[in-house]
């Protein structure tokens, strides 16, 4: 078991988080104490099966949306046992969540007790621009959890030879407000999902790319 970390009071005190109904939706992981910036708040997954990759399983599981890509592994939570598998996302996040190990949601904000835990989800979709609405509360929220590309942005990018996507001055200006906005919650790794995105949209292997406009 790494990297599990609890203050020396917890063996006589409850767990350092509760699962309970959240505004944002369904059931949420609540801080029962104060959390610091790289704190390990919970596991993502108590109890979990692994799968190859790019197994039938895994990808059937994909659609529910609560598994985690670890190595070349899926980490497929049971459901009968909460974790931070049931972690809401926010536009503004306090937490994150790191596939390293069995999973984990890491503290990136301090986070006072009785507050909500929330992750960025990271979902880039294809000409599904309102799949999820995010009803996270944030100042900050963008209205959507997943970010969305269509076949017409695709267009408006080109594949060079070296495997770089570069967007023209029609997409490119939303694509860098998003990668800045990226940067701002230290989530820049989705740009990669971006890049593969609009590869895939274009029938191109995915490659080592990089967003660039
Ligand atoms: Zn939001």
């Amino acid at each position: 078991m790494s990297g599990k970390r609890r203050p020396a009071k917890a063996m006589f005190s409850l767990s350092p988080v509760q699962f309970r109904n959240s505004a944002i939706a369904g059931r949420g992981v609540f801080a029962r104490q104060r959390f610091e910036p790289g704190e390990v708040i919970v596991a993502y997954a108590p109890k979990q099966r692994r799968v190859p990759e790019r197994s039938d399983e895994a990808v059937a599981a994909a659609e529910s949306k609560i598994t985690l890509l670890s190595g070349n592994e899926v980490i497929i939570p049971d459901t009968s046992v909460p974790g931070g598998w049931l972690c809401n996302h926010s536009c503004d996040p306090n937490a994150a969540l790191y596939a390293s190990g069995e999973g984990r949601i890491q503290c990136t904000r301090p986070i006072a007790p009785g507050e909500e835990v929330t992750i960025f989800y990271g979902w880039v979709s294809h000409n599904e621009p309102g799949r999820d609405p995010c009803r996270c509360g944030s100042p900050k929220c963008r209205g959507t959890i997943n970010f969305d590309l269509t076949d017409e942005d695709a267009e408006h990018v080109q594949v060079l030879d070296d495997g770089r996507v570069v967007a023209d001055a029609v997409l490119g200006p939303r694509l860098a407000e998003y990668g800045a906005y990226l940067r701002s919650i230290g989530q820049e790794q989705v740009e990669q999902a971006i890049a593969n995105t609009l590869m895939r949209i274009k029938s191109r292997p995915k490659g080592s790319i990089v967003c660039a406009y």
